[in-house]
């Protein structure tokens, strides 16, 4: 059976990853990979389901395992995708799906040249501004830490496959976008290197 991708999408704060990568997984050829956490829950969080919420020792302690794809610190805090599921769901022919930090992504594709990174942006820098302020729940100087950060990954792109901009309402055609760069990437000849073979070789 053909193995599924892995599929890296990073996006700054405003970027409507989240509702982006639902709409991927309701297609249910996209498996979502619940990353562990040293940072506390944010109200309506399930551990288990947005994370997997470990303290720093649980953390450390499977760190030293190789119980991670990829791990990194972020904010203060760790992060860290789980490896066994994560194994384990490229096997079964779904694709992967991390939603995971430009460090994070920089490892997965050093370690897996296969992978497949996306980055999503709002379409400009003030649609990301005004989105972050519209949602009215952060404090201003919350807000100008996030730009910062959103600021400094923005400029990483070059580093990513492919970017994926983010219109107002746009979220459905942005998961179809990353749906037709996917169906693409498995197309792609150099990831068969028994075509040739397979071509002359396959019965019927
Ligand atoms: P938040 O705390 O807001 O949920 O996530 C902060 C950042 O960490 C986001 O950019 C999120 O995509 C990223 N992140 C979530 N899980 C992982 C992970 O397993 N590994 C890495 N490297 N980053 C992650």
């Amino acid at each position: 059976m053909e193995k599924g991708l892995i599929v890296v999408v990073s996006g700054p704060a405003g970027s409507g990853k989240g509702t982006v990568n639902k709409h991927l997984i309701e297609t249910g050829d996209y498996v979502f990979s619940v990353s562990a956490t040293t940072r506390s829950p944010r109200p309506g969080e399930v551990d288990g389901v947005n994370y997997h919420f470990l303290t720093k020792k649980e953390f450390r302690n499977r760190r030293w395992h190789k119980g991670f794809l990829e791990n990194a610190r972020y904010s203060g805090n760790f992060y860290g995708t789980p490896k066994k599921e994560a194994l384990e769901v490229i096997e079964s022919g779904k694709n992967l799906l991390l939603e995971i930090e430009v460090k994070g992504a920089m490892k997965i594709k050093k370690a897996y040249p296969d992978a497949v990174l996306i980055m999503l942006l709002p379409p400009s820098y003030e649609v990301q501004e005004a989105r972050l302020r519209g949602r009215g729940t952060e404090t201003e100087e919350n807000i100008l830490k996030r730009l910062k950060t959103a600021k400094k990954e923005v400029h990483q792109v070059r580093k990513y496959d492919y970017v994926v901009y983010n219109e107002d309402g746009g979220d459905l055609q942005c998961a179809k976008d990353i749906e037709t760069i996917i169906r693409a990437e498995k197309m792609a000849t150099e990831r068969d290197t028994d075509i040739v073979k397979n071509f002359f070789e396959k019965k019927k």
